[in-house]
């Protein structure tokens, strides 16, 4: 059972959730807007919060970016617009953790819910619990140290603490390193998603990611863009 704050205006969408939720057996809040789904999160702990993007007053952007902003790292699951990829794109860089295009299906939604609860209550760095030899708790190199378990990275002056998809990502190409990995095949094997979704939602969680690991995000020197193909993660790069 977990606590699960549902921000929709659309009561017709919002009394399903409710109910489905409900008799997923969790507990279950609603809230029509922004603001208030701030002011629900910031007096109560919740395990994970549906998202829409298009609210009254502050939209679905403002509301994670202010949580993160806050240090709120509640996993965000966010419904977005199917006809608006620049939605994903954005909401992403919002620091939400996982999206859905509207209109979706009920059972999608609650089986990406599940994921996304799944992924915070297990030792991050065994996602899979399969016992895997390259499951990595942490990876360091060269003066900066990802720690799965806590979702920290600590860079040279600096500590931040990473989202489920900044983790995932991350740790996607530790594993992976000194290999190209295209875009497509971070979204596959990331982000599971396999429609042609816009991969320039890879490229904004990179801009992220270099900002955090690179001394020059402009030049980047461990996460390499492979021009035309994807990116190189090489961290003993000279
Ligand atoms: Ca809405």
């Amino acid at each position: 059972m977990a606590r699960i704050l549902i921000v929709e205006d659309e009561s017709n969408i919002a009394r399903g959730l409710l109910f489905n939720l409900k008799a997923e057996g969790h507990e279950v809040s609603v809230t029509g807007d922004g603001e208030s789904a701030l002011d629900s999160l910031r007096r109560e702990p919740f395990d994970a919060v549906v998202l829409d993007v298009m609210l009254p007053g502050k939209d679905g952007f403002e509301v994670a970016s202010t949580l993160r902003a806050e240090g709120n790292y509640v996993p965000v699951l966010m419904l977005t617009a199917r006809s608006r990829s620049e939605d994903v794109v954005n909401g992403f860089a919002a620091g939400a953790d996982d999206y859905l295009p509207k209109p979706f299906d009920l059972s999608v939604l609650l089986a990406r819910l599940n994921a996304l609860l799944r992924r915070m209550s297990w030792p991050h760095g065994a996602e899979k619990n399969d016992g895997a030899a390259d499951e990595l708790d942490e990876f360091a190199f060269d003066g900066r140290r990802i720690d799965f378990d806590s979702l920290e990275l600590h860079a040279p002056g600096r500590t931040v603490r990473l989202t489920l998809m900044e983790a995932d990502l991350l740790r996607y190409l530790t594993r992976n390193r000194e290999r190209i990995v295209s875009r497509k095949e971070l979204l596959e094997q990331v982000w599971h998603v396999r429609e042609d979704t816009d991969t320039r939602a890879i490229d904004n969680f990179v801009v992220r990611l270099r900002r955090y690991i690179e001394n020059d995000p402009a030049s980047p020197k461990y996460l390499q863009t492979v021009r035309g193909v994807g990116y190189r993660f090489m961290p003993n790069a000279e």
